[in-house]
């Protein structure tokens, strides 16, 4: 941890917040804010966050979407949704992150409703979903340069996505060659670009399970991380995103002694104890401040009745809290994974290779 982010960490802390008043002009500048689609928000302010959850997605290819568009159904998106989002609020979430790709049916306006109508701060995403065999690429994302996609997605920072005011808190990605393929190599420069000029941490969804072949996934991984340092990026402006797919957990331990983010998201309520052993070995090595936990649930998909069979979001509430604190988590240690962590991760802050 640097200095900045000691500071930062001590800003998180509710304690450290009595105890300064929180009037540390200082503190909460090199803290930093966090950008939701209502606004900036202290990084302090955050509490309890769900980091990688989707509330709406159109999962149809790229080209489908544009032939016919599906846009959603505000009032019946909300009729369903709600509900869950009310329930996580009665079990202490505050923040939601909700990591829907730009072409998997982000929708700025629609996620600043729920968070309007649930009082949850919620964070939407800019960037570009190039894993999936390329179905979610939409021309411009083969046709544009690095350089033009940076200045695409630094816009969408400066000046809302659209027409809808809405500022995004996260650069997005979707990757999973093994070796990396030009286009994810572009749409790494363009996140390093955007990182540098916005502060934005980068999310890179890693796609290869390593189930057949350990290892495999933290090629990805630490390909992406390579081309990053080379662009002056700071291992810790990088979310390894579903980072349970790689086996190996030796390859988790090796990327957040690098200072990358390593995210396990995808828990459901049958995974307590496999998710307790990938967090437990965190522990063990002394990294549990660079781990990030979340579901990968939600999806009210387009296009289907009342948007087909949506994922919960209360089993990291319900079933894997509860199973940390059983297995001698304590209190401390499960706010570092679930307030102060996610405060650190999602600060926009640059990041950069020199200065870590
Ligand atoms: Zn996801």
């Amino acid at each position: 941890m640097d200095r900045r982010e000691f500071i930062g960490a001590l800003a998180a802390s509710s304690f450290a917040c009595a105890l300064v008043g929180c009037a540390g002009r200082g503190i909460r500048q090199a803290g930093g804010s966090v950008m939701t689609v209502r606004g900036p928000v202290d990084r302090a302010d955050l509490g309890m966050t769900l980091t990688h959850e989707h509330l709406y997605a159109d999962v149809r290819p790229y080209a489908e979407q544009a032939a016919k568009p599906l846009p959603p159904d505000m009032d019946d998106v909300v009729a369903v949704v709600l509900p869950y989002l009310q329930e996580i609020r009665r079990h202490g979430c505050r923040t939601l992150i909700d990591c829907t790709a730009t072409t998997l049916g982000r929708d700025p306006l629609l996620i600043r409703r729920l968070s309007e109508a649930s009082g949850l701060h919620m964070l939407t995403v800019t960037g570009a979903y190039v894993a999936a065999d390329g179905r979610f690429i939409p021309p411009y994302v083969r046709d544009q340069t690095d350089e033009q996609l940076a200045a695409r997605w630094i816009g969408e920072w400066r000046d809302g996505i659209g027409d809808t005011g809405v500022r995004p808190g996260l650069i997005k990605l979707g990757l999973e060659g093994d070796p990396l393929s030009d286009i994810e190599r572009k749409v790494l420069r363009a996140a390093a670009r955007t990182h540098l000029e916005t502060g934005l941490v980068i999310a890179a969804h890693t796609g290869p399970w390593s189930e057949v072949e350990p290892g495999r996934n933290a090629r990805c991984a630490f390909a992406q991380l390579a081309l990053l340092e080379e662009a002056g990026v700071a291992p810790s402006a990088w979310i390894w995103v579903h980072a349970q797919n790689e086996a190996l957990g030796s390859h988790h331990v090796r990327a957040a002694r690098r200072g990358a983010w390593v995210s396990f998201d995808g828990f459901r309520p049958e995974q307590a104890t496999d998710y307790v052993a990938l967090i437990e070995r965190m522990r063990e090595e002394g990294l549990l401040d660079r781990v990030l936990v979340s579901q990968d649930a939600g999806w009210y998909n387009a296009g289907q009745p009342r948007g087909g069979e949506f994922k919960p979001f209360h089993p990291i509430f319900t079933a894997l809290i509860p199973a940390l604190q059983a297995n001698g988590f304590d209190e401390d240690e499960i706010a570092t994974l679930f307030v102060r962590n996610p405060a650190r991760a999602f600060a926009v802050r640059e990041r950069t290779q020199q200065a870590s």
